[in-house]
């Protein structure tokens, strides 16, 4: 199985590409403009077209600005997009009908959809969105959970994702660099709150449960660009897991560009 992410911020938005050997290509979020989303896409060998399906985590514009535009990107490669029911309401009332009901698809807390060889399993998450979604991928010869965005780790996500091979998880801020930010107070308290996003310390807690020996690689995703570094976000998870007797490799996702992960 491998793994790409396109791009990886709220500065620069979020897609990630999932791929296991003979089958097509799974696409999680498309938070690029049409252009830089297609651009990245080439740079992997791959057409808009091969793409079997997109998976919306949420309505934050980092995540879904493919979706946002006259011809959203499912609409105009004739792609399927599955996303929450909450999702799919805030986006009717937003942009209207502007994807064939055909490629229009729900996937519920808990769902599950078999689609190009994968089962997908939806899960909700703690995240001031709609309905805001998690993502785990079983493939033939392994899985991979998809975590963005979320203000805290709850146990039911423990559960569903201990011990899969490929965690792509939040690793958003470092606590002091956020406080000292000089960003508003409603914004500082907002990424820090249960519905923000974690940060280093709570990414690196929530992977010491979910890491086991048969953890291939951690790949930390969405890091703040104004209140994070590469280096720290690594440090912080390697030396939590490292004390909890686990080495996986662990790598992170840069904000902007293509990056491949996997074996
Ligand atoms: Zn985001
Ligand atoms: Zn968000």
């Amino acid at each position: 199985m491998r793994i790409f992410s396109l791009s990886s911020s709220s500065t620069y938005g979020n897609a990630y590409v999932l791929w296991e050997d003979s089958k097509r290509p799974l696409l999680i979020d498309c938070g690029l403009s049409m252009r830089r989303l297609v651009n990245a896409l080439a740079d992997i060998d791959l057409a808009p077209q091969d793409i079997a399906a997109v998976f919306i985590t949420h309505e934050h514009s980092d995540h879904i600005k493919a979706m946002c535009l006259k011809t959203p990107f499912p609409q105009k490669f004739k792609v399927p997009v599955f996303a929450s029911p909450g999702f799919w309401e805030w986006f009717r009332a937003r942009h209207g009908s502007c994807i064939d009901p055909s490629l229009v698809h729900c996937i519920e807390h808990n769902g599950r959809v078999n689609i190009a060889g994968y089962t997908v399993h939806g899960f909700r998450k703690p995240h001031d969105a709609r309905e805001p979604m998690g993502y785990r991928v079983d493939g033939t010869s392994s899985s991979a959970g998809f975590v963005m965005d979320l203000g805290h780790v709850p146990s039911s996500i423990d559960q569903l994702l201990r011990g899969i091979e490929y965690l792509v998880f939040e690793a958003n801020h470092d606590v002091e660099m956020e406080i000292n930010s000089g960003r508003p107070w409603s914004l500082i308290r907002r990424v820090m709150g249960k519905l923000g996003h974690l940060s280093n310390d709570e990414a690196a807690d929530a992977l010491s449960r979910l890491v086991t020996p048969s953890t291939k690689q951690v790949i930390l995703t969405h890091l703040s660009i104004d209140c994070n570094c590469p280096e720290t976000a690594l440090k912080v998870v390697s030396d939590k897991l490292e004390a909890c007797g686990h080495k996986p490799g662990i790598r992170v996702a840069p904000p902007r560009g293509v990056s491949a992960f996997g074996p």
